[in-house]
């Protein structure tokens, strides 16, 4: 048996002097597997994303018994660099991810921190923006830019560090229909694991293979993505709606 792309075990955390938001989850997640994770908002959904880079300190004392492992490596102080470099993470928020004055820096800031040269870093930049439709897009500033291409530039920059799981919080949010159309595109091209956070479900309907489903910092369930989205009782218990695609005609 190959080693899970992502293998989670009895994680539990609470912000400092909070109340838990994760309690207990386990769950795997297979090469090439794409997952929805839904749940209502408050569930514990970004939380649990950021765990799996290691955003989140408290994990990373090596001391502790580590929860999350990647591809087989545990997450820990030790291997930050190793998780960040295999986990490329896509914050909901644009802004949150760009930093610098161009896409070409933006985009080239991964590989030339994992000590790519120059020339490399530049095939690497060009090879992503094109995977992206941002071909030429190098030289534009990345504050004049849509909010869609600004989710591209980001998405580009992951893939410009080659990563084999994509953790992605809410990619889909405040995209228009053209936008969100060809970002599922690229989605479905990618062929490592993916892990995506999400309100749209008929979105996942259309790309995930599984979802996870979270309510109060807790897995209430897991499975095919029809069976769960597909379950009135279920979904309503969690304040969700079953998706239009799945609704008896
Ligand atoms: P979701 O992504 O499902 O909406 P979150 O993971 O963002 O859920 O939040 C889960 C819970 O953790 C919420 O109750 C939220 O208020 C709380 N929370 C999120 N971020 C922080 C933080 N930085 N400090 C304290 N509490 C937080």
């Amino acid at each position: 048996m190959s080693e899970p792309a992502v293998r989670v075990e009895c994680l539990s955390f609470r912000y400092p002097g909070g109340l838990d938001v994760l309690s207990n989850i386990s769950f795997t997640i297979t090469p090439g597997e794409i997952i929805g994770l839904v749940g209502p908002s408050g569930a514990g959904k970004s939380t649990l994303l950021q765990h799996l880079n290691g955003l989140l300190p408290s994990q990373l004392s090596d001391t502790s018994n580590a929860a999350v492992s990647i591809d087989g490596v545990s997450v820990s102080q030790s291997t930050i660099a190793e998780i960040r470099r295999r986990v490329g993470f896509l914050f909901q928020d644009p802004d949150d991810q760009l930093f610098c004055p161009t896409v070409f820096e933006d985009v080239a800031f991964g590989p030339l921190n994992l000590g790519l040269s120059n020339e490399d870093t530049r095939q690497r930049v060009r090879d992503s923006l094109t995977s992206v439709g941002l071909a030429g897009y190098e030289p534009r500033s990345t504050l004049r830019l849509s909010l869609g291409e600004r989710k591209r530039v980001c998405l580009a920059g992951v893939f410009a560090c080659q990563p084999s799981v994509l953790a992605l919080d809410e990619p889909f949010s405040s995209l228009d229909p053209r936008a969100r159309r060809m970002l599922i595109a690229i989605l479905k091209q990618f062929s490592g694991s993916q892990i995506i956070a999400t309100h749209d479900l008929d979105i996942v309907v259309d790309l995930c293979h599984r979802v996870l489903l979270l309510d109060g910092g807790q897995l209430r369930a897991a499975g095919q993505t029809r069976d769960i989205l597909g379950n009135v009782a279920l979904m309503e218990r969690h304040g969700l709606e079953v998706p239009w695609r799945l609704r008896p005609k």
